[in-house]
């Protein structure tokens, strides 16, 4: 979500004639985008900005701003703990953004600050997937914001509610993408499987339509909430396993039905691994990944095994494990029951060390097997990397003008995050 908004705001920029630069001691305009998801991203932030205090002493003119969830969710406290900051903007102003340089070229006193970071509601809401240079693979925003309200959660908070683009809209640009060369797409939103277009339409219906009405060659999508993930859509994208890849990311967040409970998650352990019952029974060699959180207020050591269960029980090739942070405004940050950081960090560690001993032997089965490669980038002389349906990356040697070509690739060495071949003739 996040690369796509700088993505967004770089192409904003070139087109009001800003260009890009090698080092920041040549900016006149430097943008921090940050997630504010976990607590960590919020402080990164305000020691990078410091790192700017000699370019700001240098060049008075320098204008520094701060964008995105942290800039949505800390508006003025970012300004008044940071006084080099001269703009904040939130998730929905990212289009605003020449109008807001423009004031500030304008203003009388290097004291004077821009906020715009507050939710806008206008139609359309986004303006078209304005990407720069799209290269090969790219993101197409299907909803934004959020209406879970997970007790952990900040999203709800920093983009607003949920609202889906006219499926019309996604498809126009689409179209565009395909015609620039795109070959592959990933469908974003919070929650993609409660997308509902003006038209009626859910998110089953609009894969299927962009696997049959658009040039996409591959399509991807996430994140999907496990409560919302229903027959229809395993049923398209077995039907489009041409074109829609093989892989899921279905967050579980915990293993125990009492947490996720508390945590709002809309499902029970015994509904969770009855729907990844029938994924594997409806798309045939599936790859599932996962999001997990670890230490959530009153978790016991009985209920982090659950969760340690889980990722043994469903064979995830990859999983984003986050220790729990509390956010503002989250109804989980004014839960009694705590857990110690040191436990938290403990049980991370020890549900890596699982995960990493399986899923060095799961990636075994891909040594000996030709996969579908899309070429994205050259690595060097006659390198090539790309991902295969299965979301892996993968390495191999051919010429540079294979970019942008689906290939066959026989697995020579598969690790857990990247595999290595030859390419077949
Ligand atoms: N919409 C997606 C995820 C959004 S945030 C979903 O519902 O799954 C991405 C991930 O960050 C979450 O899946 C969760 O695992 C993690 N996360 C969110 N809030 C967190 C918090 N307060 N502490 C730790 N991890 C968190
Ligand atoms: Fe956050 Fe839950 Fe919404 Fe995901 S579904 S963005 S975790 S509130």
């Amino acid at each position: 979500m996040n690369v796509n908004d700088s993505e967004r705001m770089y192409s904003i920029l070139e087109m009001s004639n800003f260009t890009p630069v090698e080092k920041p001691d040549q900016a006149s305009l430097i943008i921090i985008n940050s997630c504010s998801v976990r607590e960590k991203p919020v402080h990164k932030v305000y020691s990078e900005v410091g790192t700017y205090r000699d370019l700001k002493k240098q060049n008075p003119d320098l204008l520094i701003g701060v964008g995105g969830c942290v800039g949505q969710q800390e508006k003025e406290k970012l300004i008044k703990n940071q006084p080099l900051i001269d703009f904040v903007f939130g998730t929905d102003a990212i289009d605003e953004l020449p109008q807001t340089l423009q004031t500030l070229l304008g203003r009388s006193s290097s004291k004077d600050k821009v906020i715009s970071a507050q939710f806008h509601h206008r139609e359309p809401y986004h303006v078209d997937t304005l990407v720069r240079n799209p290269g090969v693979s790219t993101f197409v925003n299907i909803t934004k914001g959020c209406d879970n309200f997970c007790t952990f959660c900040v999203v709800p908070f920093t983009r607003g509610r949920e609202k889906s683009r006219p499926m019309k809209h996604v498809l126009m640009d689409l179209n565009g993408l395909v015609k620039r060369g795109v070959k592959e797409v990933t469908l974003l939103g919070q929650n993609v499987n409660s997308y509902t277009s003006d038209c009626g339409a859910d998110f089953a219906d609009l894969l299927k339509t962009v696997a049959m009405e658009t040039g996409i060659e591959r399509i991807r999508y996430t994140t999907s909430h496990p409560k919302d993930f229903n027959q229809k859509l395993m049923d398209v994208m077995a039907e489009h396993q041409n074109k829609i890849c093989e892989y899921i990311h279905l967050p579980f967040q915990s293993g125990n039905s009492r947490i996720l409970e508390k945590m709002n998650r809309g499902y029970t352990r015994e509904e969770y691994l009855e729907k990844i019952k029938q994924i594997k029974a409806t798309i045939p060699n599936v790859v599932l990944s996962t999001d997990i959180i670890v230490g959530f207020p009153g978790e016991t050591e009985e209920e982090f095994q659950d969760t340690v269960r889980m990722v043994e029980e469903v064979g995830y090739e990859t999983i984003f494990a986050f220790k729990y942070s509390p956010r503002p405004f989250t109804k989980a940050a004014r839960f009694e029951e705590q857990i110690d950081e040191d436990i938290k960090s403990e049980r991370l560690n020890r549900l890596f060390d699982v995960h990493d001993k399986l899923s060095f032997e799961w990636v075994k089965k891909y040594e000996g097997q030709t996969l579908k490669v899309l070429v994205e980038k050259v690595e060097g002389e006659n390198k090539l990397s790309g991902r295969s349906t299965q979301n892996k990356v993968t390495f191999f040697e051919g010429p540079a003008d294979l970019v942008g070509q689906t290939v066959p690739v026989k697995i020579t060495r598969a690790l857990p995050n990247v595999l290595r071949g030859q390419l077949e003739s």
